[in-house]
């Protein structure tokens, strides 16, 4: 019989009617559910958890949850009990939502999305309810995603290469005399390709860093020659709008143990940006300061800044602001992302400072020995 609208409210059914429906509901919900008493002890487990984790509820029902359901990092090492969702629901009394791995009983691991709700009476917890999914496929396709784009990404730098090479061939007179519209136009070619280039650069290191696979490879890195040489790949950029371009380096000579090549990324990002939103004749300074624990790098520039209410997103994929848009700048959303996932991948901190229609600072902190950042209040040396 298709179902019709029901006739009697919830509330006015009577406590054993309400018992079987809330029963309904927990064995026919999806999704694996379990929920515990104050002490984590198993109360219920409906048949979609039992059949994820392979166990019977005989062998569910009072066990502790924490020990029986096992949950583990994607490295094999077990989730300590303090960092696990059920534990932190109780604590602090807040809906915890997580991505984990379940070993099930076979041995066999496999990825979940879980939300932990305390049961809350009178301020205190009194049970937990977790509803958990598999979310294998979801994990095979965000694989298979990260390969097409990588394979994808490494066919499109061979052409690429050589659109790029017999450009500069042509605008350096290899292959004869050209007119200055014809190097107008070649110009244009070289730098849509830079362009090109640059995208596919930030697509695959976003591939490896949402995969895992980003090889930090840290040595004693120069940053003021680092940052000199940022600085250089972009004068082109700033003197076609006028802009001046800056470095600034206090203290010693500043050595951090730090991989050059995902650094540089950081900053010439940084700058690529600084330059990009800000209107022509203006400024952009790049600054080290050496302090005691780390080095703190600043790209400050006198343009349109970020507005308010768009700050919190700034380093969110495809984020970009609606003053920036408005104005046609070009862009994909993508260089924040990556810079913040880089950043932390060296175990830095970035943050910013920014007001509309005077300018942004956007600082990172990369510690000296490569290990995570010293405090922001860091003394100068
Ligand atoms: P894209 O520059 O390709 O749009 P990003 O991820 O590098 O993407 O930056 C995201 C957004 O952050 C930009 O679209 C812009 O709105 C804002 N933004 C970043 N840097 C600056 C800056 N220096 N000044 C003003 N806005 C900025």
């Amino acid at each position: 019989m298709p179902p019709s609208e029901p006739r009697t409210p919830i509330a006015s059914l009577n406590l054993e009617e309400q018992r079987v429906l809330a029963e309904a509901l927990f064995t026919s919900i999806g999704d694996g559910a379990i929920a515990t008493d104050e002490f984590g002890k198993i109360t219920r487990i409906n048949p979609t958890a039992l059949k994820l984790l392979g166990y019977t509820e005989r062998e569910m029902i009072g066990a502790w949850f924490p020990k029986k359901i096992v949950s583990i990092h994607e490295n094999g090492d077990p989730v300590s009990l303090i960092d696990r969702p059920i534990t932190r629901a109780f604590l602090t009394g807040k809906t915890i939502v997580e991505k984990t791995y379940y070993r099930k009983k076979n041995g066999q691991t496999i990825p979940v999305s879980i939300t932990v709700s305390p049961i809350m009476l009178s301020g205190k917890p009194v049970g937990a309810i977790e509803v958990f999914r598999d979310i294998t496929i979801e994990y095979e396709i965000d694989r298979m995603k990260s390969d097409f784009i990588s394979l994808a990404s490494h066919q499109l730098r061979t052409p690429l290469s050589a659109i790029k090479t017999y450009s500069h061939m042509l605008l350096d007179g290899y292959m004869g005399d050209i007119t200055a519209p014809q190097k107008k136009s070649l110009r244009t070619i070289v730098s849509a390709a830079n362009r090109m280039n640059e995208l596919i650069s930030t697509l695959l290191n976003i591939t490896r860093i949402e995969s895992g696979n980003v090889t930090v490879t840290l040595k004693n890195v120069d940053v003021e020659k680092l940052a000199e040489e940022v600085n250089k790949e972009h004068s082109l950029a700033a003197s076609d709008k006028d802009i001046t371009l800056s470095l600034h380096c206090s203290g010693k000579k500043t050595t951090v143990h730090t991989d050059a090549l995902l650094f540089k990324e950081v900053l010439g990002n940084l700058v690529s940006n600084a330059i990009k939103y800000t209107p022509e004749g203006g400024k952009v300074a790049l600054g080290i300061k050496n302090r005691r624990y780390d080095v703190l790098f600043s790209v400050t520039d006198s343009g349109m800044g970020i507005p308010k209410y768009s700050q919190e997103q700034i380093f969110t994929k495809f984020f970009r602001a609606h003053n920036v848009v408005k104005q046609e700048t070009s862009g994909t959303g993508l260089g924040l992302y990556l810079v913040k996932g880089l950043v932390d991948a060296l175990g830095g901190k970035i943050w910013f400072e920014s007001s509309e229609t005077k300018g942004t600072i956007f600082y990172v902190t990369l510690s000296k020995t490569g290990a995570v950042s010293a405090p922001a209040g860091d003394e100068e040396v």
